[in-house]
């Protein structure tokens, strides 16, 4: 699996619509520039 966060945060705050535009809760970047696709670490051992 994989999850957005945010590049300038470097944290996942995740985001949320202000005004018609997603942006970063964070940072309040535009979120289709700031997100980043991460991978989720699986494995465990
Ligand atoms: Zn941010």
């Amino acid at each position: 699996m994989a999850h957005y966060e945010c590049k300038y945060c470097d944290s996942c705050f995740g985001s949320a619509v202000f005004d018609g535009d997603r942006v970063c809760i964070g940072c309040g970047a535009e979120w289709a520039d700031a997100k980043i696709l991460v991978e989720d670490d699986e494995d465990e051992s």
